[in-house]
Formats: structure tokens, C-alpha cells, sequence
């Protein structure tokens, strides 16, 4: 059995308009209906304007996914009724999309695997329904907020070039840190602004395929994965029974974890497609092209092999700091400062990493500053390693300097070769077994000597010189 996959996606542009209006397209959470005018809501005779901003964030993502961007491009009316299109279409690119043919690299094992991507089109969000179920008379009624109506969106449509749940969602990961390394999305799956359709089907040994089911309203990359991975086997259940899966469009329930039915799967012509006939046709040139194209920034492929080629650190270390522009820009000024690329490439996939795990925003809260400083306090033996990650989430929290948290908490490693001379002495004349076993062979002894100095000072004796001022007295 070979499972076949493909994906249309959504993404929310972040311009500061929305595609056709002069509203902010910054609608989140914002009150329902207060963000909208008589463009987006469809009022009779308002007249759309193209957003430029959306056009070029649109090239800009196109590019990035090396498609072929088309000088000529057109917008289309998509016709069908829905309460939360109020002007009965919705206004996206059909005929002619802006970009086409591209492809995204994913790293399959060792191999870097091609992902087809059959083509880009700008198009407008719809609006938001709300069902409410009303508590008093039980019955169920619908809101609708506008707001959200004329967002501007990219779709993005690969061929079924992706073969299990899990490439699916690797395909995701990997785009969305391109659309921000962009800066064209914020790419939240959770709020919507990432939206995945995922079309699946399985072929049989006997070059058999079944029929192909198109699964929705997945929040989140696990539940892409999770929602494919139910249809797979529901798909090759019904394969082996000898019979076949209807052509449907199915969604995800969160709470049963399962994929239900919504509805038969609509045709093309349903939607009686047709030029929007108050747009002229997207016409850019080729220096238009050219300047988007040297405004890119290093993307994550590209930053990756050269962090393993110019620092010289492994692949997994690199594929971790590329995963965010913020990250890596982090992790190169803190080798500008101080070069020691794999040491600070720890410090950040263990240490930072962890406190950053639950933080919503990618910016890393410390500055290069923090973490070089903590490190050389380590080198100059001023604080253990183990010190240093203990301290590590207070400078996290309060952003004060390292050296700083070592002052206030008097935490300074002691180094002082007489302080640790006097404990062991100390220890030495109130156990003289012990010093008799150690000097009869008993080697193991020395821990206890160790120990001492340790609880005597905390634990924050440099344990190298410890044992060695302690084997010195105790051989003496
Ligand atoms: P439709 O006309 O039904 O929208 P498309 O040809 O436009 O179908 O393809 C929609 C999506 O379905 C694309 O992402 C494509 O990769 C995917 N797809 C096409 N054929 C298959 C298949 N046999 N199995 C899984 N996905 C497929
Ligand atoms: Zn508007
Ligand atoms: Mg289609």
C-alpha cells in the first residue's frame, strides 16, 4: 500500500490592509464587526483597490518556494452563498495566479526530497461564523463577524508528491518557518492564520487507488498528522475489505479524535467562475521581480549548510538554531563575541531552548551579552558548570548579567586553595579512620574527604582542585 498525499494551504498575510480595502487586516480578537467598510462587506457600487503590499508579499513567498512568477496575473470571482460572504463570491486568482511551479526541499532521512508545488494564488478571507447554543430557550443561533472578510490570503497547492501523515506535517513545519523567516505571516496554525486542507488516498499493491478524501479543520501540526494518519488506516481498512472510501470532504473532531463526514465533495463548476471585472490584471516587471528577489533573506536551507560548513557544528545543531531567524541571529552574535560555536550551540539547544519552550513570541528574551558572560565565567573557574546552569533560569527571568546573580547570591566558586586546605585538614583530624583506610588502599575514601569541603562550602568548591588538595594531604 502506498499513501498519496496532497495539500492546500491557507496563509493570512501580515499587511497592514486587508487585500481590496483600506481596513487594518489586523482583525484578530478584535470586537465582531468593527473592523469593516462597505468594500468588504460588499456593499453595491464600493469599488475594490488592489493591495500592493499583499502583491508583493505574495512574490516574495513565491520566489522563496521557486516558483515561476507570472508578469501577468488576474483576479476571479468565486461564486456561492454563505452567510459569511456577504458579497455572494469570493475574489481570488483562478485562471491566471500569480505563481506557479514551484518546490519545497524536505529533508527525508539523509536525502533532500523535492515537493512539488503546483501552484500560488493571492484571494480574499471570508468572514467568521459563531454558533451559539442559547442557554435559556435552548435553541441554537448563528452570529456572524465580518471582520475578517477581505484578509488577504495566499493559497499555496502542491501535487500529491508527499507519501505518510508525518512528511505532511514536516512539509508544514518547514513552511511556516520559511513564511516567517519572511516575514510575510506569523504562521499560527492556532489562530488561523495557517490553514491546512490535506487530500489522501492509498494505492494498493495491484496499483489500485481509492478514492481520494479531503480532511479539514485541523488546528495544529499534531492534528494534521493525527487526522492523516485516521484517514490512512480507515482508507486501507476499507481497501482490504474489497471495497472504497467515499470522495468526501471529511473535518477532524477534537474531542473524538476522529474524522467525520461533511460533506460530498463540490465541482469546479459549481463555483461559475468568472473575471472580477472591477480589478485590472496584475502586471509587474521584471525589475520588480528582480529587487524582491535581492531583498530575500538567507532562508533556512541555505543558513543551515553554512552554520555545519563555517562553524564546523553538527547537522542536528544546525537544523535547531536555523529553525527561527531569531534564534540563529542570536546564536551568530554570540560566536561573533565569542567564538566557540559548538559550546554556545549547547548552551542554547539545552539551556535557552527549555526556558524558551512555553514563550509565544520567537524573540530570545537575553541578549548575546548574557550567555557569553555566563560562559566565561565558567573558563575563568569563577562559577562550575553546574553552577552556571543553575543560575541559568534566573538570568532568564530577570535578565540580570551573570556576573551580577554570582555578587548577590555570593556564589562564587571557591578557589581558594587555603579555605579548602583548612576543611580537609579539619575533617582529617575528626576522622582519622578514614585517613588510616585511605593510606591502607582504601582509595574510595577520598569521596568522603570530598564531601566535606562540599557541604562546607555549599557546593561551590572547584571540585578539580578539591580532590587534588585532598589526595595531596591525605598521601602526605
Ligand atoms: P480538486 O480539483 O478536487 O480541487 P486538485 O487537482 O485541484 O483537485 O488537487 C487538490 C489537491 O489534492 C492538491 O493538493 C493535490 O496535490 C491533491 N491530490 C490530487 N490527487 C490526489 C490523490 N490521488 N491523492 C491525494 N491527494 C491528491
Ligand atoms: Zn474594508
Ligand atoms: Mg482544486
Amino acid at each position: 500500500m502506498k499513501t498519496v498525499i496532497g495539500l492546500e494551504i491557507h496563509v493570512q498575510l501580515l499587511t497592514e490592509t486587508k487585500a481590496f480595502c483600506s481596513c487594518s487586516a489586523n482583525v484578530f480578537e478584535k470586537a465582531p464587526n468593527t473592523m469593516i467598510c462597505p468594500v468588504c462587506t460588499g456593499q453595491p457600487g464600493a469599488l475594490p483597490t488592489v493591495n500592493k503590499m499583499m502583491i508583493e508579499y505574495a512574490v516574495r513567498t513565491a520566489l522563496a518556494l521557486n516558483c515561476e512568477i507570472h508578469r501577468f496575473s488576474r483576479f476571479d470571482r468565486k461564486n456561492y452563498f454563505y452567510p459569511d460572504l456577504p458579497k455572494g463570491y469570493q475574489i481570488t486568482q483562478y485562471f491566471y495566479p500569480i505563481a506557479t511551479n514551484g518546490c519545497l526541499e524536505l529533508d527525508v532521512g539523509k536525502e533532500r526530497k523535492k515537493v512539488r508545488i503546483r501552484r500560488l494564488h493571492i484571494e480574499e478571507d471570508a468572514g467568521k461564523l459563531m454558533h451559539e447554543g442559547d442557554a435559556i430557550t435552548k435553541a441554537h443561533h448563528t452570529l456572524v463577524d465580518m471582520n475578517r472578510c477581505g484578509v488577504p490570503l495566499i493559497e499555496i497547492v502542491t501535487e500529491p508528491d508527499l507519501t505518510s501523515p508525518r512528511e505532511a506535517r514536516r512539509f508544514l513545519e518547514k513552511l511556516r518557518s520559511i513564511l516567517r523567516y519572511l516575514r510575510v505571516s506569523s504562521g499560527d496554525m492556532e489562530k488561523g492564520a495557517l490553514r491546512c486542507d490535506a487530500n489522501i488516498s492509498v494505492v494498493d499493491e495491484k496499483g489500485f487507488s481509492s478514492n481520494r478524501v479531503e480532511v479539514k479543520n485541523m488546528n495544529s501540526f499534531k492534528f494534521v498528522e493525527k487526522a492523516l494518519q485516521f484517514e490512512q488506516n480507515r482508507i486501507i481498512q476499507a481497501l482490504k475489505s474489497g471495497s472504497n472510501v467515499e470522495k468526501e470532504t471529511r473535518g477532524w473532531d477534537l474531542t473524538s479524535k476522529t474524522t467525520v463526514s461533511m460533506r460530498g465533495k463540490e465541482e469546479e463548476s459549481d463555483y461559475r467562475y468568472f473575471p472580477e471585472p472591477d480589478i485590472p490584471p496584475v502586471v509587474i516587471s521584471d525589475e520588480y521581480i528582480e529587487k524582491i528577489k535581492e531583498s530575500l533573506p538567507e532562508l533556512p536551507d541555505q543558513k543551515k549548510d553554512r552554520f555545519t560548513r563555517d562553524y564546523g557544528i553538527p547537522e542536528l545543531d544546525a537544523e535547531v538554531l536555523t529553525s527561527t531567524r531569531e534564534l540563529a541571529d542570536f546564536y551568530e552574535e554570540c560566536v561573533k563575541i565569542k567564538p566557540k560555536p559548538k559550546e554556545i550551540s549547547n548552551w542554547i539547544m539545552t539551556e535557552l531552548l527549555r526556558e524558551m519552550k512555553n514563550s509565544e513570541s520567537e524573540a530570545v528574551p537575553i541578549s548575546p551579552r548574557h550567555l557569553v558572560e555566563l560562559i566565561e565565567l565558567v573558563e575563568a573557574g569563577s562559577v562550575s558548570i553546574k553552577m552556571a546552569k543553575e543560575m541559568f533560569p534566573e538570568i532568564f527571568a530577570t535578565k540580570k548579567m551573570p556576573r551580577q546573580i554570582v555578587e548577590e547570591r555570593g556564589l562564587k566558586q571557591v578557589n581558594d586553595k587555603d579555605v579548602i586546605e583548612k576543611i580537609i585538614k579539619q575533617a582529617m583530624e575528626q576522622n582519622p579512620k578514614a585517613v588510616r583506610q585511605y593510606r591502607s588502599g582504601k582509595k574510595g575514601v577520598l569521596g568522603y574527604f570530598v564531601g566535606a569541603v562540599m557541604k562546607q562550602t555549599q557546593g561551590m568548591a572547584n571540585p578539580q582542585l578539591v580532590n587534588e588538595i585532598a589526595r595531596k594531604l591525605l598521601e602526605g
